[in-house]
């Protein structure tokens, strides 16, 4: 779409060239003019009038051209006589040095000195190509050109009627209007894309079609009209420095955009040194003299021109990729608009409104071409980031419902082991308190043990010292013990203890209070807040129970009696439990001495 447009402006603008080119017009065919070669610069305009016809030659081309040459040229020809007002135009801007002499009748009329050499304010008439105002004249005249320059020698004479010149010239000016606008569009658009995108291979089409464009308006002698009117010097060199930068560009775009680096390293190389060198020759261009450097510049651009369209060729061939189609098909309509100019200029084709414009259309239609195919590919590359973007977030998708899927494995062994583990450890702990029972419980009798006691005993004895309460103890000794068991025998003595035991648990009822198997027959009651009459009372209830205990093992019955020591008061800050235990000691032996089965109560109670 875009193309076809560009297509059907670029068929205006050739249309527009032509119907400029067939307006009326004089042109001197290079076969009526007349020339001489001066090599020693030594002729002057009196030496030229004086010398034989016969050491004047006849142009052979339609185009008078003589490449580039140090000697200075002159050439002499007819100038009819007309009732208007017309211009003699020499339309190649790059002519150094011309000086223009009209005689009527072998006298002087006018002398014009003009060039590309001096400012461009000092010209007769202020445009691009060398115009010579001429004011009517009766009788034909003979005009002397002289020229000297260090460009080529190209010299399209025509001689004009000023109105045909300016409807003419504005039709050219309108379509090199056209065309500089293209260019100048899509060096912006290109140059915003490569703002946006950062890709070298937008700024080298930017490059490339400026240089292009600026060696374009030197040529044309534009540049030096509008751009750089005071520097004559710089404007000779401008088309010399810019040339090989064409080069430069042309093949740095090349490997960006079909992506030589990766894919034809040596190739890539001899893109790379063919950019080098015309980087070394834009700089010998700004030393050299300007016949020199631009026949380098020039070589190398036909050398180069001619490699990167093979190079595209050889890439299209192999790969049929599509951007390598697009850079041959412009990069060929491009030198076949250049090569038919050259045709013309070297004199193999007559000059016409097509041959005129044919490179103009030609690099039109490859930077319009170019700028598609970078479209196109702007385009692809979008396409392949949204689908890559696409393709990651489908992958990142896949990856949290792995994550998730694992995670929730993970929970649930975790919550598996967690529940095996949580139910090992209330198996540890169940059995840890079964040992703890265990080892604080007495195997015989099935009351508390010895080491209970005494872990007991240091906790209540410190809460009271704390509550300031009273505490009480009793120590219990079976009386004769030894006696039961000699004479019933152990079995017996067991059972007697376990039944002793058991009596005196029941007759413990507050939760605090705990009944121990001190060691051997003695037994100990701890009775926590518990002042001395009510452990005084327990005392006697116990020592009641036991002898009237019914004891029967074995088949025989067998009278139990036991002693008491007790003790009960309120523990200061410094006191110790075992002066407690040590004076129920006391109190149970004195109940031994003083004929056992009774209760003593030790000296350590309060009153
Ligand atoms: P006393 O009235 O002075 O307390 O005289 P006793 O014979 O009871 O005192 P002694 O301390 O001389 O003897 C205690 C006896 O208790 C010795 C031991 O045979 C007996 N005895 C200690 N533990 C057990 C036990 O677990 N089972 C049995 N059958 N007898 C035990
Ligand atoms: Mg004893
Ligand atoms: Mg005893």
């Amino acid at each position: 779409m875009l193309g076809a447009m560009w297509l059907f402006l670029l068929s205006v603008m050739f249309c527009l060239n032509s119907y400029a080119e067939e307006l009326p017009g004089f042109v001197v065919p290079g076969t009526e003019i007349q020339y001489l070669v001066d090599q020693n610069h030594e002729l002057t305009i009196d030496a030229v009038l004086e010398t034989l016809p016969s050491q004047w030659q006849l142009g052979e081309q339609a185009i008078l051209a003589f490449g580039f040459s140090p000697d200075v040229y002159w050439i002499n020809f007819e100038l009819p006589a007309s009732n208007q007002n017309r211009f003699i135009q020499i339309d190649y801007a790059l002519l150094d040095h011309i000086t223009l002499y009209r005689f009527n009748q072998r006298q002087l009329v006018d002398k014009v000195v003009t060039g590309d050499n001096i400012a461009f304010a000092d010209r007769p008439v202020h445009h691009r190509s060398f115009l010579f105002p001429i004011e009517q004249t009766d009788q034909a005249e003979q005009v002397y050109v002289r020229i000297e320059t260090t460009s080529s020698i190209q010299l399209p004479i025509n001689i004009l009627d000023r109105n045909e010149f300016f409807e003419k010239d504005q039709w050219q000016l309108a379509v090199q209007g056209i065309y500089y606008g293209i260019v100048l569009v899509m060096a912006l658009y290109n140059f915003f894309l490569y703002l946006r995108q950062r890709d070298s291979v937008y700024a080298f089409y930017v490059i490339y079609v400026v240089t292009f464009a600026t060696v374009q308006l030197g040529l044309s002698g534009y540049s030096y009209q509008f751009i750089w009117p005071y520097a004559p010097e710089w404007n000779t060199q401008s088309v010399s420095v810019f040339t090989p930068l064409i080069i430069v560009a042309g093949s740095m775009f090349l490997i960006n955009f079909l992506d030589i680096r990766d894919n034809y390293p040596a190739i890539c190389r001899a893109l790379y040194i063919q950019s080098f060198a015309g980087i070394v020759v834009s700089a010998l261009a700004l030393v050299l003299p300007y016949s020199e450097a631009v026949r380098l510049g020039a070589g190398l651009a036909i050398f180069s021109c001619i490699f990167l369209l093979l190079v595209s060729y050889l890439i299209t061939i192999r790969t049929r990729q599509k951007y390598a189609i697009y850079f041959s098909v412009a990069w060929t309509i491009f030198l076949i608009g250049s090569v038919i100019l050259a045709m013309n200029k070297f004199g193999f084709i007559p000059r016409t409104a097509m041959t005129e414009s044919s490179a103009q259309i030609g690099s039109a239609i490859e930077i319009i071409l170019l700028s598609f195919a970078l479209a196109e590919r702007f385009h692809d590359e979008s396409a392949r980031r949204v689908d890559a973007e696409l393709e990651s977030s489908r992958m990142n998708k896949v990856l949290i419902r792995q994550q998730r899927a694992q995670n929730e494995v993970l929970e649930s062994q975790v919550t598996e082991r967690t529940e095996a583990l949580s139910d090992a450890l209330g198996d540890v702990q169940k059995l840890n308190l079964e040992l703890k029972e265990l080892s604080t419980t007495d195997q015989l009798t099935g009351i508390r043990n010895r080491r209970y006691f005494d872990e007991l005993i240091d906790i209540e004895f410190r809460r009271s010292q704390r509550n300031r309460s009273a505490i009480g103890l009793l120590l219990i000794d079976i009386d004769h013990f030894k006696k039961v068991n000699d004479r019933y025998g152990h079995l017996v003595g067991d059972d007697c203890l376990k039944a002793v035991s058991t009596a005196i648990a029941n007759q413990i009822r507050r939760p605090p209070d705990l009944v121990c198997r001190y060691g051997g027959e003695e037994l100990a009651v701890v009775l926590p807040e518990t002042h001395c009459e009510g452990v005084a009372a327990l005392a006697e209830r116990i020592r009641r129970c036991v002898e009237e205990l019914d004891v029967r093992s074995q088949g025989e019955h067998v009278p139990l009696a036991v002693s008491i020591g007790m003790a009960a008061f309120v523990p200061s800050q410094g006191d110790d439990y075992h002066d407690l235990i040590k004076s129920v000691d006391e109190a149970l032996y004195q109940a031994k001495d003083t004929g056992r089965n009774r209760v003593c109560v030790g000296s350590i109670s309060e009153a």
